[in-house]
Order: C-alpha cells, then structure tokens, then sequence
C-alpha cells in the first residue's frame, strides 16, 4: 500500500500536526510531512482526529433497519418485552444478514472502526442469529472489527438447552459468553451465574452480562458476579452491561459494591439510559472501576430510538449524568473511545506512530466540543483506508460585482 498524508489534522493534546499512514498504520506524526510522490494527501482543513469510535455493547441481529418505520409493541415487564420480541421476529421479512449489513453500515459512517455485538440465542432461533453475524463478520472485516457475545435473551434455567447452545456458540466462534438478570429472569442467581462462568472458564473466554435487576438485589447480583471473576482468574474479562442498580441504592451499598467491581476488575457499560437509574459515572470511575459505553437498541423491538454514533451517544451520556466541564465531556468521549477499546482488547488502539489507522476526523477544534456538538464526521478512515471523506466546509468565493 502507497503512504498517504493526512495534513492540517488537530490532535487533542498536541494541536496542528501532519500524520503519514503506512501499510494500514500511523507511520510518523509531525509537523509539515510531505506526500512522496504518487501519494495521496487529505487536507483535514484543522478538523479534529481522533481513534475511531468503539461500540461496546449493539445488537446487530436485532436491527429493524432497512425496514418500514415498525410501531413499539409495549410491553410492562423484561419478560413481557421478551415475549414481543419474539412475536415480531417471526413476522419480519429479510434476514438478519441484509439487516445487521445495513446497521454496520451506518455505524461505519459515523466513524465507529469496532464494536462488540450480543447475539440472540435461545430455544426458537438456536444458533442460527449466530451464524449470520459471523457470515457478516466476514463480510464486513475490510470495514469494522465486530467481537460477539452469545446472548441467553430468554435466560437459560428457565429456556431448556440454552446452556448447551452458549457452549456450542463458543465453538462455532462467538467470543464472550453473555448473561440477563439471573433473578428477574431465570430466578436462580447461583444457577445462572454458575452455568455461563463454567463456559467462560472451560473456553477460556469473557463474559459480558445484561443486568437490569434493580436496586440491592442488582448490587447483590454485582458482588456475586465479581467473586466469581475474581475466584475463576477472569479478572478484566468480565463486564456487566447496563447495572442499572447502581445509580438507585445507598451510599454503602453502592460503596461495597464498586470496591467487589474494582477487585476483580469487573467493567461497566451504559449507553445512557432513558428514565432508568443509571450507573454515576464519575463516582465508579473514582472508585476505580472502568466503564465503556455502548449503543445497545438501534431501532429494534426495544426502542425505535438510537442511530449507532458513538459521539452522540456520549453527548447522551454526558447529557444525564449532568456533565458540563470540559474534563467532564472528554470523560464521557473516553467512555466511547479509549475505555471501549480497552474491553475489546484493541492491542494496537490510539492516536500514536505504530498504532492502526483507524480515524475520524470531526470538524470541531476540541473534544469537549465534538461532544456537544456531535457533527457529521469529516473522515473514516479504517486500517489506512479512507472510507468516508466529506471536504471541509470553505467560505463561499464571492461573486464578481455581487
Ligand atoms: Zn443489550
């Protein structure tokens, strides 16, 4: 592959500089590099470069994408919610192929270069979601990194041979083993939690565990989960997705519970919730537990909301859990760049020489200011290759006689 110069590009903590892309990675950072000859060279114009978005937590199977606007179907309970889902699901036309292919798409355009998907499997649909986002996986390598947790969405004491599938989706290629509400769902927190941390721990995998169950219950569930990453030497393997229960408990038992979750170095995610409590980010952050964020629905039977761009989602983010300093901002980017990256374990992640070529740029001059504004993103660019690029924005040339 020829070098490419990304010129005039701001970096957040050294200001205007030239990068030089090689074989797919940043080959050298300065000031004022010119493009070898027969070399492309981008004019970011001053926009702001950042690593590409890391999506910690979507649901590609479940996408309505590509298809006529569909009503919410309500329902009062998770159960209830489940029992919908499944209903629709037999009705839709398409595959999931065409429908996750069409999410990652749009995700890619806001400049999101990996993310980690949970996959549906339960006693209908079987393995069969998991097989179509690993054709799509394939697919999609040239675009994005896509890392796949092998979801119970129906539980797994109360949904005969779920266990069995989780193990058999590890085989087939599913990274991370998933969970849902060991008491709201399969009212069995042992049952639950000792079935998928035997998986993990027999393959070798993490975990990434959907928690809704509220309140003390939740944090109980919390500690449980740490004492098993922490016994079983999953430590930084496992991550609980949403843990709504801490943003609604006392300060001891939010305390206890955040010191279980930086032991075993168990991490949070939030996508920002609607009106839920939601994990305090700067307090679990302060008690030294990491949090990445995510997507999770994107127009699905869940939620007709959501679009996929990481950068508004962190505006969400910040947005409920009050942040207005400019530290606070970039703690919420953080939560949907570095710390995301961190959980998928993107060993060569970053803005730094040596790192992969996955960038956005933002025509915003800060990352406070990306944040808050949440522009369409000047540049995509994956392992070297530009994949989107709209020219920044010049003035108008002025008339003659006008
Ligand atoms: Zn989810």
């Amino acid at each position: 592959m020829t070098a490419l110069i990304l010129a005039n590009a701001t970096l957040h903590d050294c200001g205007r500089a030239d990068l030089r892309i090689e074989n797919g990675r940043i080959a050298e950072i300065a000031a004022g590099l010119e493009a070898a000859p027969g070399a492309e060279r981008i004019d970011l114009g001053g926009a702001l470069l950042v690593p590409g978005f890391v999506d910690g937590h979507i649901h590609l199977d479940k996408t309505l994408l590509g298809l006529p606007f569909q009503p919410h179907r309500r329902g009062e309970t998770v159960a209830e919610r489940i029992a919908r889902e499944r209903e629709l699901r037999r009705e839709l036309p398409g595959s999931v192929d065409e429908r996750a292919r069409h999410l990652i798409e749009q995700v890619v355009g806001f400049g999101t270069t990996a993310l980690r998907s949970h996959v549906d499997i339960d006693s209908e649909v079987g393995l069969s979601g998991l097989h179509a986002l690993l054709r799509v996986r394939e697919s999609a390598r040239e675009l994005i990194d896509i890392q796949i947790v092998a979801f119970p969405q129906s539980g797994i004491i109360a949904e005969p041979g779920v266990k069995d599938l989780l193990d058999q989706a590890i085989r087939d290629g599913a990274d991370l083993v998933g969970g849902l509400d060991p008491a709201g769902i399969d009212n069995d927190v042992t049952g639950q939690l000792d079935a998928i941390f035997a998986i993990a721990e027999h393959h070798g995998v993490g975990l990434d565990i959907h928690l809704h169950d509220p309140g003390p219950l939740g944090c109980f569930e919390l500690r449980q989960i740490a004492m098993r990453a922490a016994a079983l030497g999953l430590k930084g393997r496992v991550a609980v997705s949403h843990a709504f229960a801490l943003g609604a408990v006392d300060d001891a038992e939010f305390g206890r519970t955040a010191e279980a979750l930086a032991a075993a170095d168990v991490a949070i995610m939030t996508n920002g919730p609607g009106p839920v409590p939601m994990p305090p980010v700067k307090r679990l952050v302060a008690a030294g537990v990491r949090v990445f964020a995510g997507s999770d629905n994107i127009r699905d039977a869940w939620s007709p909301y959501g679009n996929g761009d990481m950068l508004e989602r962190a505006m969400m983010i910040g947005y409920r859990q009050g942040f207005l300093a400019d530290a606070d901002l970039a703690l919420a980017f953080s939560l949907a760049t570095t710390a995301a990256a961190r959980e998928l374990g993107l060993a060569d992640y970053g803005l730094r020489v040596g790192a992969a070529a996955d960038l956005v740029g933002i025509p915003t001059a800060s990352i406070p200011e990306a944040v808050a504004l949440h522009p369409p993103r000047a540049l995509v660019m994956k392992r070297g290759h530009v994949l989107a690029l709209h020219e920044p924005p010049r003035p108008a040339k002025r008339r003659e006689g006008s």
